[in-house]
């Protein structure tokens, strides 16, 4: 089996329904067995990603995959795969928002009033909002 660290995570299973706590291990970090929980400072590195990681349910052997995100080497939060998807395509969207910021910077001032409608409609489409 060889050295690893494990990922502790309380939750409920998606096929059986019972409360359990997932024990998902990984050797990412390195050669030890440290166990962990989110909050926890798990990766010496400054770096930003996500770990995929997989246990079995104790219960009904159901299994399940998980995503560990990580941000500046702690262990920020546990997401399903639906949910990073989710994420992903966010953050996708706010690098998108950002060149939108840099675009209006320098806009023809022909254009400020087709993109103010173009931005309005969007706002009005997620909100309701006029
Ligand atoms: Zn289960």
């Amino acid at each position: 089996m060889g050295v690893y660290d494990s990922l502790h995570v309380k939750d409920i299973c998606p096929n059986c329904h019972e409360e359990i706590e997932y024990c998902f291990k990984t050797k990412e970090f390195g050669l030890s067995y440290a166990d962990y929980y989110v909050g926890d400072y798990v990766d010496k590195a400054d770096t930003n990603y996500f770990l995929q990681v997989d246990d079995d349910c104790p219960k009904c052997g159901h299994n399940r995959v998980a995503y560990i995100e990580i941000k500046k080497g702690q262990w920020i939060r546990t997401l399903s795969k639906e949910t990073l998807d989710e994420e992903l395509k966010r953050v996708a969207l706010m690098k998108k928002i950002k060149k939108v910021e840099s675009v209006i910077a320098e806009l023809p001032e022909e254009w400020i009033d087709v993109v103010e409608d173009h931005l309005d409609y969007i706002i009005c489409k997620c909100t309701g909002e006029i």
